[in-house]
């Protein structure tokens, strides 16, 4: 079961086009400035089945980005939603606290995130918040392609960076 804050459908602020976006509950990186502290609680929202979460999903064509909270925080329920995006054929973005690198050397991270699209990596810093960046709060943030990354063994940034 996932403990889901809201899922929105027709957003365009997380990720090109329009998105479905999925905000799961938990997050443990408590970052100064948080856009939504009431989202670090594991037990918030609804709980939800990954069948009913598909359900609303399936109501439109849209891509879909987790976002929460940290999707991360329950890596295996994260991964298993994932592989079920993926093979309904949406392209998948994924915000985190953490950074490339930990998820890197993180076999249950890395087992969430390696069949998504997009990672928005790392914990939102106040001192480098920058309202003008593209999908993302402060500039520490990297848009990375994942797949691309995986593959060349370097962070690859989204075109539009
Ligand atoms: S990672 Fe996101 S949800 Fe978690 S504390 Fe930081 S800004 Fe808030």
């Amino acid at each position: 079961m996932y403990n889901v804050l809201a899922i929105m459908r027709g957003t365009t602020v997380d990720g090109p086009g329009f998105r479905t976006s999925i905000y799961l509950a938990g997050c443990a990186h408590r970052c100064e400035g948080c856009h939504n502290p009431a989202s670090w609680d594991k037990n918030g929202g609804s709980s939800m089945s990954l069948d009913e979460i598909m359900e609303i999903v399936r109501d439109e064509d849209f891509d879909v980005t987790l976002s929460g909270g940290d999707p991360l925080f329950n890596p295996e329920s994260t991964a298993r939603l994932v592989e079920a995006l993926k093979n309904d054929g949406r392209n998948v973005w994924i915000y985190t606290g953490y950074n490339w690198e930990e998820i890197l050397s993180d076999r249950s991270l890395l087992n969430a995130v390696e069949k998504a699209d997009v990672l928005v990596d790392g914990p939102f810093l106040l001192h480098l918040k920058d309202a003008d960046l593209l999908f993302r709060g402060s500039s520490n943030q990297r848009l990375i392609l994942i797949q691309e990354s995986l593959t060349s063994g370097n962070a690859v940034l989204f075109p539009r960076s």
